[in-house]
């Protein structure tokens, strides 16, 4: 039996619930398709009034009374957004692949951004109907105060995760305009809106981390305690390489995230969507609880990788854990010989 939860009971609001499309989110997502396909549009649309569930999406919006400070986030992302780039430059500067990867590093140096990485891009990760002529995506992380996201589904966690979002917005545009004046095309895609492009599986794809039970990465210095942002481009990035450190074994084994979803969209396996065996949060169970607390994140506020300082410790400990593994099923071979 899951352990006591202060959000459970949970019912969904029915005027919620009667706004969206007969088709639910889960068939939107592609759950049990065998096919890899390109997603569709589910929510954070831009224009509202070209997706499904356009209409949920702005009940959504009506429902929060935003406080000053969130007031302020909101206002501080219309202003990043307006900016205009910068023009490509006619000259274009020349670098190692290995130089201008590593030359992303001074973005994290000044505290734009906590994390960098460079995936090549895949026809899969753009939205239907997305055009993304380039062949290099830039990833950036930013990450959350932990101290706020643990309010969550309270507004104070929402203001950080608002907040966060415009440190991510504002290190693309940098990053973007940075290439731009050196003669390199380039495209911010910012969250939580959607963009050209999904940016989980890019991140997944540059190291960033592994994908948890709750359907976000944790990065094994951030957990999931942060937000990402992105840039396209041309420019000839080396790419960052991915590594496992147990973390999707670490999910198999543990329940905080499923125990803490007020509305259980957290299975205990993993599901098959477009054509992937991966963790997938149930859409249309998580969207009214989503929708009703202006955004929730409880998810990645209870799981223990977030909190600062643990996820170092938990990588050394799975470390240790498999090595020993290794020994004893080294020696229980030998012994059987
Ligand atoms: S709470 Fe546990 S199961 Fe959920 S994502 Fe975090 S580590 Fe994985
Ligand atoms: S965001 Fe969705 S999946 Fe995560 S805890 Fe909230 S309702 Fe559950």
């Amino acid at each position: 039996m899951p352990n006591k939860n202060p959000h459970r009971p949970f019912t969904p609001d029915p005027e919620f619930t009667s706004l969206l499309p007969k088709n639910w989110g889960n068939s939107v997502n592609g759950l049990g398709e065998t096919r890899v396909r390109r997603p569709d549009v589910v929510w954070w649309a831009s224009d509202t009034e070209q997706v499904p569930f356009g209409a949920a999406q702005k009940w959504f919006y009506t429902k929060e009374v935003p406080g000053p400070e969130l007031t302020q986030e909101r206002i501080k992302r219309q202003e990043i957004l307006a900016r205009p780039l910068s023009e490509v430059a006619a000259k274009v500067q020349k670098r190692s692949p290995g130089e201008w990867t590593h030359s992303l590093q001074q973005f994290v140096r000044t505290g734009d951004c906590e994390q960098t990485g460079v995936a090549r891009m895949q026809p899969e990760w753009a939205y239907k109907g997305a055009d993304v002529p380039f062949t290099n995506v830039i990833m950036l992380a930013v990450q959350h105060n932990y101290e706020k996201l643990k309010s969550a589904p309270d507004q104070v966690c929402g203001t950080d995760v608002s907040h966060q979002y415009n440190r991510a917005a504002n290190v693309a545009m940098k990053v973007a305009n940075w290439l731009r004046e050196q003669g390199w095309d380039a495209k911010p895609v910012t969250g939580p809106m959607v963009g050209d492009i999904l940016l989980i599986p890019p991140a997944l794809a540059c190291g960033f981390g592994e994908l948890g039970k709750h359907g976000s990465i944790i990065n094994p210095k951030f957990g999931s305690a942060f937000r990402l942002a992105a840039v396209l481009t041309d420019a000839p990035f080396e790419q960052t390489t991915t590594q496992e450190y147990g973390i999707d074994d670490f999910c198999s084994r543990c329940r905080v995230c499923e125990n803490a979803c007020p509305p259980f969209a957290i299975s205990q396996e993993k599901q098959l969507v477009r054509g992937a065996e991966k963790w997938y949060v149930d859409f249309d169970k998580c969207i009214p609880y989503f929708a009703e607390t202006s955004g929730c994140a409880i998810c990645i506020a209870v799981c223990p990788w977030s909190r600062p300082g643990v996820g170092p410790n938990l990588v050394k400990k799975i470390e240790r854990r498999s090595k020993r593994k290794s020994a004893e099923q080294l020696l229980t071979s030998t012994d059987q010989r």
